[in-house]
Protein backbone atom coordinates (compact mmCIF):
# COMPACT_ATOMS: atom_id res chain seq x y z
CA UNK A 1 0.00 0.00 0.00
CA UNK A 2 2.66 2.42 0.13
CA UNK A 3 5.41 1.50 -2.24
CA UNK A 4 7.17 4.25 -3.20
CA UNK A 5 6.69 6.58 -0.44
CA UNK A 6 9.41 9.73 -1.39
CA UNK A 7 10.40 11.55 1.69
CA UNK A 8 10.02 15.62 1.10
CA UNK A 9 12.71 17.43 2.27
CA UNK A 10 12.54 20.81 3.82
CA UNK A 11 14.67 23.67 4.16
CA UNK A 12 16.15 24.37 7.57
CA UNK A 13 15.55 28.14 8.13
CA UNK A 14 17.70 28.15 11.02
CA UNK A 15 20.13 25.36 11.99
CA UNK A 16 22.36 25.48 15.00
CA UNK A 17 25.68 27.56 14.89
CA UNK A 18 28.61 25.62 14.68
CA UNK A 19 30.04 26.80 17.74
CA UNK A 20 26.86 26.17 19.79
CA UNK A 21 26.58 22.63 18.28
CA UNK A 22 30.72 22.08 19.03
CA UNK A 23 30.47 22.89 22.39
CA UNK A 24 27.46 20.42 22.73
CA UNK A 25 28.75 17.98 21.26
CA UNK A 26 32.03 17.78 23.81
CA UNK A 27 30.36 16.55 26.44
CA UNK A 28 26.63 15.35 25.18
CA UNK A 29 25.98 13.38 27.81
CA UNK A 30 22.59 11.36 27.55
CA UNK A 31 19.56 12.58 26.07
CA UNK A 32 19.86 16.14 26.74
CA UNK A 33 21.13 17.49 23.51
CA UNK A 34 19.30 16.96 19.60
CA UNK A 35 20.28 17.62 16.03
CA UNK A 36 18.74 19.96 14.00
CA UNK A 37 16.39 17.51 12.01
CA UNK A 38 13.42 15.39 12.02
CA UNK A 39 11.46 12.77 10.09
CA UNK A 40 7.59 12.56 10.16
CA UNK A 41 5.66 10.49 8.63
CA UNK A 42 1.79 9.85 9.00
CA UNK A 43 -0.79 7.06 8.57
CA UNK A 44 -4.27 7.16 8.29
CA UNK A 45 -6.75 4.90 8.20
CA UNK A 46 -7.92 3.63 4.55
CA UNK A 47 -4.84 5.85 3.41
CA UNK A 48 -1.96 4.13 4.65
CA UNK A 49 1.55 5.82 5.43
CA UNK A 50 2.01 9.39 3.62
CA UNK A 51 3.71 13.08 4.18
CA UNK A 52 6.54 11.56 4.67
CA UNK A 53 9.45 14.73 5.11
CA UNK A 54 12.79 15.35 6.59
CA UNK A 55 12.89 18.86 7.81
CA UNK A 56 13.71 20.83 10.59
CA UNK A 57 13.09 19.46 14.54
CA UNK A 58 10.34 21.60 15.66
CA UNK A 59 7.62 21.52 18.47
CA UNK A 60 4.56 19.63 17.66
CA UNK A 61 1.13 20.52 18.65
CA UNK A 62 -1.42 18.53 19.47
CA UNK A 63 -5.03 18.75 19.54
CA UNK A 64 -5.77 17.79 23.81
CA UNK A 65 -8.13 15.03 22.91
CA UNK A 66 -5.15 13.54 20.98
CA UNK A 67 -5.20 9.83 21.98
CA UNK A 68 -1.40 9.48 23.02
CA UNK A 69 -2.33 12.15 25.70
CA UNK A 70 -4.95 9.51 27.52
CA UNK A 71 -4.28 6.21 26.64
CA UNK A 72 -0.67 6.20 26.01
CA UNK A 73 -0.63 4.08 22.89
CA UNK A 74 2.96 5.02 21.68
CA UNK A 75 5.77 2.66 20.53
CA UNK A 76 9.36 3.77 20.84
CA UNK A 77 12.67 2.51 19.33
CA UNK A 78 16.25 3.28 20.19
CA UNK A 79 19.44 2.47 18.02
CA UNK A 80 22.64 4.64 17.65
CA UNK A 81 25.03 5.44 14.60
CA UNK A 82 28.55 4.94 14.95
CA UNK A 83 31.62 6.82 13.67
CA UNK A 84 33.65 4.34 11.71
CA UNK A 85 37.60 3.62 11.89
CA UNK A 86 37.56 4.92 8.46
CA UNK A 87 35.65 7.94 8.88
CA UNK A 88 32.18 6.68 7.42
CA UNK A 89 29.12 6.29 9.52
CA UNK A 90 27.47 3.00 10.04
CA UNK A 91 24.20 1.65 11.78
CA UNK A 92 24.04 -1.37 14.00
CA UNK A 93 21.18 -3.76 12.82
CA UNK A 94 18.77 -1.27 12.13
CA UNK A 95 16.44 -4.11 10.04
CA UNK A 96 16.13 -5.74 14.04
CA UNK A 97 15.25 -2.81 15.23
CA UNK A 98 12.31 -2.01 12.15
CA UNK A 99 11.26 -5.72 13.43
CA UNK A 100 10.58 -5.23 17.13
CA UNK A 101 9.08 -1.68 16.07
CA UNK A 102 6.49 -3.18 14.17
CA UNK A 103 5.94 -6.38 16.96
CA UNK A 104 5.09 -3.47 19.53
CA UNK A 105 2.79 -2.02 16.69
CA UNK A 106 0.90 -5.26 16.90
CA UNK A 107 0.99 -5.67 20.40
CA UNK A 108 -0.26 -1.87 20.68
CA UNK A 109 -2.88 -2.48 18.00
CA UNK A 110 -0.84 0.43 16.02
CA UNK A 111 -0.26 0.75 12.14
CA UNK A 112 3.03 -1.18 10.63
CA UNK A 113 5.75 0.90 9.11
CA UNK A 114 7.39 -1.56 6.26
CA UNK A 115 10.94 -2.25 7.64
CA UNK A 116 12.18 -0.62 4.95
CA UNK A 117 10.75 2.50 5.19
CA UNK A 118 11.78 2.70 8.70
CA UNK A 119 15.45 2.11 7.97
CA UNK A 120 15.26 4.09 5.66
CA UNK A 121 13.68 6.81 7.62
CA UNK A 122 16.99 6.33 9.90
CA UNK A 123 19.60 6.28 7.25
CA UNK A 124 18.25 10.17 6.31
CA UNK A 125 18.36 11.79 9.11
CA UNK A 126 21.47 10.59 10.20
CA UNK A 127 22.60 11.81 6.35
CA UNK A 128 20.97 14.88 7.39
CA UNK A 129 22.61 15.77 10.76
CA UNK A 130 26.08 14.15 10.08
CA UNK A 131 27.61 17.11 12.04
CA UNK A 132 25.88 15.71 14.95
CA UNK A 133 28.31 13.22 16.20
CA UNK A 134 29.63 13.37 19.57
CA UNK A 135 33.72 14.17 19.79
CA UNK A 136 34.01 12.66 22.82
CA UNK A 137 35.34 9.04 22.83
CA UNK A 138 33.04 6.19 22.61
CA UNK A 139 30.12 8.95 21.33
CA UNK A 140 27.90 7.85 19.33
CA UNK A 141 24.57 9.10 17.67
CA UNK A 142 21.56 8.15 19.66
CA UNK A 143 18.04 7.63 17.23
CA UNK A 144 14.81 7.55 18.67
CA UNK A 145 12.10 6.80 16.53
CA UNK A 146 8.87 6.55 17.85
CA UNK A 147 4.65 6.46 16.96
CA UNK A 148 1.85 8.15 18.33
CA UNK A 149 -1.66 7.64 18.20
CA UNK A 150 -2.65 11.13 17.14
CA UNK A 151 -6.41 11.28 16.14
CA UNK A 152 -8.27 13.85 18.72
CA UNK A 153 -10.98 11.19 20.23
CA UNK A 154 -11.23 9.98 23.61
CA UNK A 155 -13.11 6.68 23.34
CA UNK A 156 -11.18 3.85 24.04
CA UNK A 157 -9.93 2.00 21.08
CA UNK A 158 -7.44 1.63 18.45
CA UNK A 159 -6.47 5.17 17.12
CA UNK A 160 -7.23 5.97 13.30
CA UNK A 161 -4.63 8.07 12.63
CA UNK A 162 -0.55 7.72 13.71
CA UNK A 163 2.64 9.83 13.67
CA UNK A 164 5.58 8.23 12.81
CA UNK A 165 9.06 10.38 13.66
CA UNK A 166 12.35 9.93 14.21
CA UNK A 167 14.97 12.55 16.37
CA UNK A 168 18.61 12.41 16.77
CA UNK A 169 20.39 12.56 20.11
CA UNK A 170 24.50 12.83 20.45
CA UNK A 171 25.26 10.52 23.41
CA UNK A 172 28.17 9.86 25.41
CA UNK A 173 28.56 7.70 28.38
CA UNK A 174 25.34 6.53 29.02
CA UNK A 175 25.81 6.26 33.00
CA UNK A 176 26.01 9.66 34.60
CA UNK A 177 29.04 8.55 37.06
CA UNK A 178 30.28 6.70 33.96
CA UNK A 179 31.20 3.99 36.92
CA UNK A 180 32.83 0.54 35.89
CA UNK A 181 30.87 -1.72 37.33
CA UNK A 182 27.03 -0.94 39.02
CA UNK A 183 25.48 -1.57 41.59
CA UNK A 184 21.80 -3.40 41.42
CA UNK A 185 18.72 -3.26 43.36
CA UNK A 186 16.25 -6.48 44.00
CA UNK A 187 12.25 -4.76 43.83
CA UNK A 188 10.22 -6.65 45.47
CA UNK A 189 7.38 -5.08 45.53
CA UNK A 190 6.84 -3.65 41.88
CA UNK A 191 6.84 -5.70 38.75
CA UNK A 192 7.85 -3.65 35.23
CA UNK A 193 5.43 -6.74 33.07
CA UNK A 194 2.96 -9.46 33.78
CA UNK A 195 2.58 -12.21 31.67
CA UNK A 196 0.08 -11.49 28.73
CA UNK A 197 1.02 -7.65 29.39
CA UNK A 198 3.07 -5.45 27.11
CA UNK A 199 6.32 -6.48 28.97
CA UNK A 200 8.02 -7.70 25.30
CA UNK A 201 6.81 -4.50 23.22
CA UNK A 202 8.81 -1.33 23.08
CA UNK A 203 6.00 1.30 24.82
CA UNK A 204 6.46 4.07 26.98
CA UNK A 205 3.99 2.62 29.48
CA UNK A 206 6.29 0.03 30.53
CA UNK A 207 8.59 2.96 31.55
CA UNK A 208 6.59 5.11 33.40
CA UNK A 209 6.12 2.16 35.13
CA UNK A 210 9.54 1.49 36.33
CA UNK A 211 9.99 5.11 37.10
CA UNK A 212 9.06 4.76 41.01
CA UNK A 213 11.18 1.49 41.33
CA UNK A 214 14.18 2.61 39.94
CA UNK A 215 13.75 5.85 42.05
CA UNK A 216 13.60 3.57 44.64
CA UNK A 217 17.09 1.94 43.83
CA UNK A 218 18.73 5.30 43.61
CA UNK A 219 17.18 6.68 47.04
CA UNK A 220 18.98 3.19 48.39
CA UNK A 221 22.35 4.27 46.83
CA UNK A 222 22.38 1.91 43.60
CA UNK A 223 22.66 2.57 40.42
CA UNK A 224 19.38 0.40 38.28
CA UNK A 225 16.41 -1.89 39.31
CA UNK A 226 16.22 -5.48 38.43
CA UNK A 227 12.82 -6.75 38.32
CA UNK A 228 11.95 -10.11 39.07
CA UNK A 229 9.10 -11.85 37.20
CA UNK A 230 5.30 -11.00 38.61
CA UNK A 231 3.75 -14.50 39.75
CA UNK A 232 6.34 -15.69 41.86
CA UNK A 233 8.38 -12.48 42.54
CA UNK A 234 11.48 -15.01 41.61
CA UNK A 235 12.74 -15.32 38.59
CA UNK A 236 15.46 -12.56 37.47
CA UNK A 237 13.50 -10.66 34.33
CA UNK A 238 15.48 -7.76 32.95
CA UNK A 239 16.99 -4.16 34.16
CA UNK A 240 14.56 -1.19 33.70
CA UNK A 241 16.69 -1.00 29.99
CA UNK A 242 18.95 -3.56 29.60
CA UNK A 243 19.07 -7.06 29.46
CA UNK A 244 21.02 -9.41 32.00
CA UNK A 245 23.91 -12.09 31.49
CA UNK A 246 25.29 -14.18 34.38
CA UNK A 247 28.56 -16.00 34.11
CA UNK A 248 29.34 -19.31 36.23
CA UNK A 249 32.98 -20.56 37.59
CA UNK A 250 31.85 -23.49 35.45
CA UNK A 251 31.89 -21.78 31.93
CA UNK A 252 28.63 -21.52 32.05
CA UNK A 253 26.70 -18.69 30.24
CA UNK A 254 22.98 -17.39 31.82
CA UNK A 255 20.39 -15.17 30.58
CA UNK A 256 16.72 -14.89 31.07
CA UNK A 257 14.49 -16.62 28.51
CA UNK A 258 12.25 -14.55 26.60
CA UNK A 259 9.18 -15.40 28.18
CA UNK A 260 7.09 -12.66 26.85
CA UNK A 261 7.74 -10.15 29.93
CA UNK A 262 11.18 -9.09 29.09
CA UNK A 263 12.62 -6.94 25.79
CA UNK A 264 14.12 -8.78 23.22
CA UNK A 265 17.36 -6.82 23.56
CA UNK A 266 19.63 -6.51 20.04
CA UNK A 267 22.38 -6.72 22.07
CA UNK A 268 21.19 -9.76 23.94
CA UNK A 269 20.72 -11.60 20.33
CA UNK A 270 24.05 -10.17 19.32
CA UNK A 271 25.77 -11.40 22.18
CA UNK A 272 23.82 -15.02 22.05
CA UNK A 273 25.13 -15.13 18.86
CA UNK A 274 28.58 -14.10 19.31
CA UNK A 275 29.14 -16.44 22.25
CA UNK A 276 27.35 -19.45 20.72
CA UNK A 277 29.83 -19.29 17.80
CA UNK A 278 32.80 -18.93 20.16
CA UNK A 279 31.60 -22.13 21.57
CA UNK A 280 30.56 -21.34 25.06
CA UNK A 281 28.27 -23.20 26.83
CA UNK A 282 25.45 -20.67 26.97
CA UNK A 283 21.60 -20.58 27.82
CA UNK A 284 18.76 -19.21 28.01
CA UNK A 285 17.49 -20.20 31.26
CA UNK A 286 15.84 -18.77 34.45
CA UNK A 287 17.50 -18.19 37.06
CA UNK A 288 16.15 -17.01 40.00
CA UNK A 289 17.23 -13.79 42.50
CA UNK A 290 18.03 -16.67 45.83
CA UNK A 291 20.40 -18.26 43.54
CA UNK A 292 22.14 -15.44 41.93
CA UNK A 293 23.42 -14.23 46.19
CA UNK A 294 24.18 -17.73 46.93
CA UNK A 295 26.58 -18.21 43.92
CA UNK A 296 27.76 -14.38 44.11
CA UNK A 297 28.15 -15.30 48.01
CA UNK A 298 29.54 -18.92 47.31
CA UNK A 299 31.83 -17.76 43.99
CA UNK A 300 30.09 -19.52 42.19
CA UNK A 301 29.05 -16.49 39.91
CA UNK A 302 32.01 -14.78 38.81
CA UNK A 303 30.12 -12.30 37.10
CA UNK A 304 27.32 -10.41 35.81
CA UNK A 305 26.93 -7.92 32.91
CA UNK A 306 24.07 -5.87 31.81
CA UNK A 307 24.18 -5.14 28.09
CA UNK A 308 21.77 -2.47 25.84
CA UNK A 309 22.18 -0.02 23.00
CA UNK A 310 22.61 2.84 25.55
CA UNK A 311 25.18 1.29 27.90
CA UNK A 312 26.25 -1.52 25.52
CA UNK A 313 28.06 -3.94 28.27
CA UNK A 314 27.97 -2.79 31.35
CA UNK A 315 29.00 -4.98 34.50
CA UNK A 316 27.16 -5.59 37.29
CA UNK A 317 29.55 -5.49 40.88
CA UNK A 318 26.65 -5.27 43.26
CA UNK A 319 23.55 -6.71 44.01
CA UNK A 320 21.41 -5.53 46.98
CA UNK A 321 17.63 -6.35 48.71
CA UNK A 322 16.48 -6.34 51.69
CA UNK A 323 18.71 -8.81 52.69
CA UNK A 324 21.78 -7.02 52.36
CA UNK A 325 24.37 -6.42 49.65
CA UNK A 326 26.55 -9.24 47.84
CA UNK A 327 29.58 -8.31 45.76
CA UNK A 328 29.93 -10.76 42.29
CA UNK A 329 33.27 -11.75 42.05
CA UNK A 330 35.46 -8.41 43.10
CA UNK A 331 32.84 -6.44 42.20
CA UNK A 332 34.59 -4.82 39.82
CA UNK A 333 34.39 -5.63 35.50
CA UNK A 334 34.55 -9.28 35.13
CA UNK A 335 36.56 -10.59 32.07
CA UNK A 336 34.61 -12.35 29.72
CA UNK A 337 32.08 -9.12 30.74
CA UNK A 338 34.99 -6.76 29.13
CA UNK A 339 35.85 -9.25 26.30
CA UNK A 340 32.36 -8.97 25.20
CA UNK A 341 32.15 -5.33 25.50
CA UNK A 342 35.18 -4.99 23.48
CA UNK A 343 34.00 -7.40 20.26
CA UNK A 344 30.98 -5.68 20.08
CA UNK A 345 32.04 -2.11 20.16
CA UNK A 346 34.68 -3.11 17.89
CA UNK A 347 31.75 -4.37 15.76
CA UNK A 348 30.44 -1.26 15.92
CA UNK A 349 32.77 1.16 14.79
CA UNK A 350 34.23 -0.86 12.12
CA UNK A 351 37.68 -2.20 14.47
CA UNK A 352 36.42 -5.99 14.74
CA UNK A 353 35.11 -7.68 11.03
CA UNK A 354 31.35 -7.79 10.63
CA UNK A 355 30.57 -11.49 9.72
CA UNK A 356 27.19 -11.43 10.02
CA UNK A 357 26.05 -8.44 7.88
CA UNK A 358 24.96 -6.30 11.13
CA UNK A 359 26.70 -3.13 10.41
CA UNK A 360 24.50 -0.67 8.20
CA UNK A 361 27.19 1.60 5.93
CA UNK A 362 25.95 5.23 5.10
N1 LIG B 1 15.31 -4.11 28.18
C1 LIG B 1 14.64 -2.95 28.18
C2 LIG B 1 13.47 -2.80 29.08
C3 LIG B 1 15.05 -1.90 27.33
O1 LIG B 1 14.42 -0.74 27.32
C4 LIG B 1 16.18 -2.10 26.50
C5 LIG B 1 16.65 -0.99 25.60
N2 LIG B 1 15.97 -1.03 24.36
C6 LIG B 1 16.82 -3.33 26.53
C7 LIG B 1 16.37 -4.31 27.39
C8 LIG B 1 18.00 -3.62 25.64
O2 LIG B 1 17.59 -3.69 24.31
P1 LIG B 1 18.60 -3.34 23.12
O3 LIG B 1 19.77 -4.21 23.30
O4 LIG B 1 17.84 -3.63 21.89
O5 LIG B 1 18.93 -1.90 23.27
Amino acid sequence: ENQGLTFERLPHPAPTDSAQREQALANPGFGSVFSDHMVTIDWEEGKGWHNATLGPRVPLSLDPATAVLHYAQEIFEGLKAYRQADGTVALFRPEANAARFNASARRLAMAELPEETFVESVRLLVEADRDWFPTVEGGSLYLRPFMIASEAFLGVRPSKKFKYIVIASPAGNYFKSGAPAVSIWVSSDYSRAAPGGTGAAKCGGNYAASLVPQAEAIARGHDQVVFLDAEEHKWIEELGGMNLFFVFDDGRIVTPPLTGTILPGITRNSLLTLAREEGLDVHEERYSVEQWRADAASGKLIETFACGTAAVVTPVGKIADRNGEVLIGSGGPGQLTQKFREKLVGIQRGTVEDKHGWITKL
